[in-house]
């Protein structure tokens, strides 16, 4: 859908005078201001004012957190079910945030799939870490606070919150909340519950755990338990409590990183979070959640266009719909009708090869699907040509070397995958590099250890095969002084 902007023409202008690189994976500059956000917020609201209400969830000190309402029948009933979507309850993932706007602009659009429930979205709970940069949240003396270390642990339910959790904890008690989805970045996985305790699980973990895979492979993203997959310090996060206060699912999903180099490009994050998120729908009407729109009628194939979103990140889709699915090649363009994605899709699903670019029409990603997840090995260049990452894929989960390069082609990062999991084998940092920390693995008197395969553009062969388990470059023992490797920030 299209909306108009009102008052955020002098945020979106800002983003347009930005050179083109600068504006994209890597800035999120447009996007800080609490302000700017709500506006965004209003202006859906102003584009659809029967289908969607905004209401101030809480005021904090950086301004007033916010949750869109979407309910597509337009009449808002206290007892209708409804899907909550938080993100930015880390302030500085601020991808969590754009992701929510992007779900929020597309529940908002009025097509007939998105009925049956009605929809919260929240996209920054923690606006003065929205604000400020930081993952942390402030109190009302302003000190620093983690907010997603202050819902109560399952089993302790006394635990009093900030204000800000306590007034979160009550808009989501309202009314009759039947699934959660919690967005962070930056680990590539999607996650149940619970993150208190890996013993722990919900009364159907069978199910939630095989959606969260589904999800998960949509985008080629690791899955499982939170406890297990990522080493909690603390205890007392969102989605436990949503999982156990509320009895309902909630999933967390850990989006990729935006800020490091080989960073894939914050619009073509926000389109493929499109997919496990229509898969989630999908599962909830499998459930009986939600109502499954009728069956579309055999109508043959025209061509649709889709419309989602503004400048920069906004997008015109356009391709062949064969009895209510995408069926074909179609193309994706930037606003401005510059070439963002191109590919087919196979009764709804994208198959084969597909490609992504820049905003000055050079080749971004470029790889294949199969039957809706990336599969085989993908590419991402630089606006320079340089390539900045590569990765495989085997039936959606990564599998190999996962490499990053600057866009210097200096080396940056590489991870050894295997069933979705990645390790890191080393990340430059400070004045220590990629290549020495792998050279300094491959010497002969660390008998140890194995030597860690460094990857170098002349031999992409071997990081070509998809069907081949990740080799073990993982050290059995990592040494003293390397950290865990674990997905890094915890959600
Ligand atoms: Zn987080």
């Amino acid at each position: 859908m299209r909306f108009y902007l009102g008052s955020l023409v002098c945020a979106w202008a800002i983003a347009h005078a930005v050179p083109a690189q600068a504006q994209r994976a890597h800035s999120r500059d447009p996007f800080r201001d609490v302000a700017s956000l709500n506006a965004r917020l209003a202006a859906l609201h102003a584009a659809h004012p029967t289908t969607t209400r905004v209401v101030t969830v809480a005021t904090t000190a950086h301004g007033d957190v916010q949750a869109l309402e979407v309910d597509p029948a337009g009449q808002f009933a206290a007892d209708a079910p409804a899907l909550f979507i938080q993100g930015g309850i880390h302030g500085n993932e601020w991808i969590s945030t754009e992701v929510v706007l992007r779900l929020a602009e597309l529940v908002s659009d009025g097509q007939p799939r998105w009925r049956g429930l009605t929809y919260r979205l929240v996209p920054a709970i923690n606006v003065d870490g929205f604000a400020t940069g930081s993952r942390k949240a402030l109190d009302p003396a302003g000190k620093p606070f983690d907010a997603n270390r202050d819902f109560p642990v399952p089993g302790q339910p006394d635990h009093p919150s900030q204000p800000l959790i306590a007034a979160l904890r009550d808009y989501v008690s309202q009314g009759k909340v039947v699934a959660v989805l919690d967005y962070h970045s930056a680990a590539e996985c999607m996650l149940w519950p619970f993150a208190y305790d890996k013993a722990a699980a919900p009364p159907d973990v069978d199910a939630i755990a095989g959606i969260t895979a589904q999800m998960a492979s949509a985008v080629g993203f690791c899955s499982g338990q939170v406890a297990k997959v990522i080493s909690y310090k603390h205890q007392g996060t969102a989605s436990d409590w949503y999982q156990d206060a509320l009895g309902v699912p909630a999933i967390l999903i850990e989006l990729g990183s935006v800020d490091d180099p080989g960073s894939q490009a914050v619009e073509q994050i926000l389109i493929d979070q499109e997919r496990p998120f229509g898969l989630f729908l999908g599962w909830l009407e499998a459930r009986g959640v939600k109502p499954a729109p009728a069956a579309p009628a055999a109508s043959g194939c025209r061509d649709v266009t889709v419309a989602v979103g503004e400048a920069p990140l906004g997008y015109q889709a356009t391709g062949p719909v064969c009895d209510g699915l995408r069926h074909g090649a179609w193309q994706f363009r930037f606003v401005d009708g510059g070439l963002m994605r191109e590919g087919s899709y196979e009764r709804g699903k994208e198959q084969g090869a597909w490609r992504t670019y820049h905003p000055g029409g050079q080749p971004q990603d470029v790889g294949t699907f199969v039957a809706g997840t990336p599969d085989g090995g993908w590419k991402r260049y630089a606006a320079t040509g340089t390539l900045v990452e590569e990765r495989s894929y085997a039936g959606g989960s990564r599998e190999g070397a996962l490499s990053r390069w600057t866009d210097d082609g200096a080396l940056w990062q590489v991870r050894a995958c295997a069933g979705g999991m990645c390790k890191t084998q080393c990340k430059t940092s400070g004045k220590t590099t990629c290549e020495q920390i792998l050279a300094k693995a491959a010497r002969p008197d660390r008998h140890a250890k194995r030597p860690a395969a460094t990857p170098t553009r002349a031999k992409p062969a071997t990081r070509a095969k998809p069907t081949t388990r990740a080799k073990p470059v993982v050290r059995k023992k990592a040494p003293a002084k390397r950290k865990r490797a674990t997905a890094t920030p915890a959600s």
